[in-house]
C-alpha cells in the first residue's frame, strides 16, 4: 500500500499529540514521541470512556449496590473482550494484572514445582521474561543467529538436551531492542513436539499485530500469553495473563487476601477458582475499562491495517538511517524482515545518551537510549567481551554501553520521521 499522505489518519485518535515541549534555546516546539515501546499515550476514546463511566464507578465484586453490580459486570465482560481479541481458548482464564512484568512473575509462581524442571528462555528477552524464572526453575537460554535473531536450531538442541524436563519455553513475540518478530507458530510447533508448553511475552507484539492464540493448527497454539495495557494506548496500570485455568488452580498465589477466597478461618483457606484466586484485593476497574476500550478501538481500526501503516513508518526510517554516515543498525539484514515498528542504532563517535539528549534538546524528539532492560541481548548485539561488561559495570553511567531506539505508535507520521532524520544527519555531520 502506498501512503501518499505523509500524515496519519490515526493521529486525531490519540490524546496529547500537539503538546509543546521546551528546547535548549528556550523555544517551544510540538513534541515528537518516538518512545512508544516504553509506553503509549492514551487514545481519546479511552479518556472519554473513563469520563463517561466515572459516575458509575464503584467497587468490583463487593456488594449489592447498583453501581457495584454495573462495575462487576463490566469488569467480567472485560475478560471476554480480551479473550476474543487474542482468540484465547474456552479453557483459558484471563487474569488482570498490573503489567507484563507482574503477569510473568505470577506465571512463574503458578507453574513452579520441582526445582530441576527447566524453563527455556532466550538471549533476546526483556529482563521481565528472564529474571522471574531464575529462582524457581533451572533456566537455560536459547541462542541467537549471527544476525541477532532467535536460532531455531538452538531451540531444538536445547529441547533435546533437556528432553523430558522442559516445562515451558518462554519467548518474546517481538523484541523491544530490534523489533524483530519471532516465528511463534514454528516455535510453538517445535515446543509442543517435545511435550513442553509455550509462553509468549506479548508486550511488544500484541499492540502491533493481530495475535491468535488458537490458530487452526492445534500444534501451533499459544499456551500462555501476557501483555500490558500501557503499551497499547490504555495507560492506567493494567496487564493481562492468559492460560489454561487448570494451570492456575494448584499453586498458592503471589498475593493473598480478600477477593481471592471463599470462606477463611484462622486455620483454613478456601480458594476461589482462577482467575479470582490470582486477583486478591480491589481490582483496577478503571484500568480494565481503559484496556477494553483500547482493545475495542484497535480492533475496529483493524490490527492488520495498523501493522501495515507502522511497517511503512519503520521501512521509511530504516531506509533513511542507512544513508547517514556513522550509523550502525542492529539486527537488520535486508531491512525488510518481519518486525514491529521499532529499530535500534548507534552513531559512531557519540555516546547513546548524548544522541538522545541532543534529539530532545534541539528538536523535542523523545527516543529511548541504553540497554532497554534487555542487558544480555544488547551486550550480545554489541559483541561486548566479558572484560568490557565488567569494566562498564564498575564505571559511571556515562560510559555504560547501549543503543538508541526509536519506536512508533499508530499516530506517528512520515513528517515527524523526516524531522528526526534531518536532525540526526546534522548531528552525524558535526561529530568530531
Ligand atoms: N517484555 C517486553 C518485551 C517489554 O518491552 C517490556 C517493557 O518494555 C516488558 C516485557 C515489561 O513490560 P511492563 O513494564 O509493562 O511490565
Amino acid at each position: 500500500m502506498v501512503y501518499r499522505n505523509s500524515g496519519s489518519s490515526f493521529r486525531q485518535l490519540v490524546a496529547g499529540t500537539d503538546a509543546k515541549v521546551p528546547l535548549a534555546n528556550g523555544k517551544y516546539v510540538r513534541g515528537i514521541n518516538f518512545d512508544n515501546a516504553a509506553t503509549t499515550p492514551p487514545l481519546c476514546a479511552v479518556l472519554s470512556e473513563i469520563n463517561q463511566f466515572a459516575p458509575w464507578y464503584a467497587s468490583v465484586h463487593r456488594g449489592k449496590g447498583y453501581k457495584s453490580i454495573i462495575c462487576s459486570e463490566r469488569y467480567e465482560q472485560g475478560r471476554e473482550v480480551v479473550r476474543e481479541f487474542v482468540n484465547a481458548g474456552q479453557q483459558d482464564v484471563v487474569i488482570f494484572t498490573k503489567n507484563t512484568t507482574e503477569s510473568i512473575n505470577m506465571l512463574a509462581y503458578a507453574l513452579a514445582g520441582e526445582r530441576d524442571q527447566v524453563v527455556l528462555t532466550t538471549d533476546m528477552e526483556h529482563l521481565a521474561n528472564d529474571m522471574p524464572w531464575r529462582d524457581k526453575f533451572t533456566v537455560d537460554y536459547i541462542g541467537l543467529t549471527k544476525a541477532g535473531r532467535l536460532s531455531l536450531q538452538s531451540l531444538e538442541s536445547k529441547l533435546q538436551l533437556h528432553a523430558g524436563k522442559v516445562k515451558l519455553v518462554a519467548v518474546t513475540g517481538a523484541s523491544n531492542v530490534t523489533g524483530y518478530i519471532n516465528p511463534i507458530a514454528k516455535i510453538a510447533r517445535l515446543v509442543h513436539q517435545y511435550g513442553a508448553a509455550i509462553f509468549v511475552d506479548g508486550a511488544q507484539w500484541v499492540p502491533h499485530i493481530a495475535v491468535n492464540m488458537r490458530p487452526p493448527d492445534a500444534a501451533e497454539h499459544i499456551d500462555y500469553l501476557a501483555f500490558s495495557g500501557h503499551k497499547m494506548y490504555a495507560p492506567f496500570g493494567t496487564g493481562v495473563l492468559i492460560g489454561p485455568q487448570a494451570a492456575f488452580a494448584k499453586a498458592v498465589p503471589v498475593y493473598q487476601g480478600g477477593g481471592a477466597v471463599g470462606l477463611v478461618s484462622q486455620a483454613t483457606i478456601e480458594w476461589d477458582a482462577p482467575p479470582a484466586k490470582w486477583e486478591a484485593g480491589t481490582p483496577n476497574m478503571m484500568g480494565v475499562l481503559a484496556l477494553i476500550t483500547a482493545i475495542e478501538t484497535l480492533s475496529k481500526l483493524n490490527l492488520n491495517t495498523i501493522h501495515r501503516y507502522e511497517q511503512h513508518l519503520i521501512d521509511y526510517t530504516i531506509d533513511g538511517l542507512r544513508t547517514i554516515p556513522g550509523i550502525t543498525l542492529y539486527s537488520i539484514r535486508d531491512g525488510r524482515e518481519a518486525r514491529v515498528s521499532l529499530v535500534s542504532f548507534s552513531l559512531e563517535g557519540l555516546h547513546h545518551s548524548q544522541v538522545a539528549e541532543i534529539l530532545s534538546q534541539q528538536a523535542g524528539i523523545a527516543v529511548r537510549n541504553g540497554l532497554f532492560c534487555a542487558h544480555p541481548y544488547v551486550e550480545k548485539l554489541l559483541r561486548l567481551s566479558a572484560e568490557e561488561i565488567k569494566y562498564y559495570q564498575t564505571h559511571d553511567d556515562k560510559s555504560l554501553p547501549g543503543l538508541v531506539r526509536v519506536s512508533f505508535g499508530l499516530y506517528n507520521t512520515i513528517n515527524e520521521i523526516k524531522i528526526f532524520l534531518a536532525i540526526l544527519a546534522h548531528i552525524a555531520g558535526h561529530r568530531q
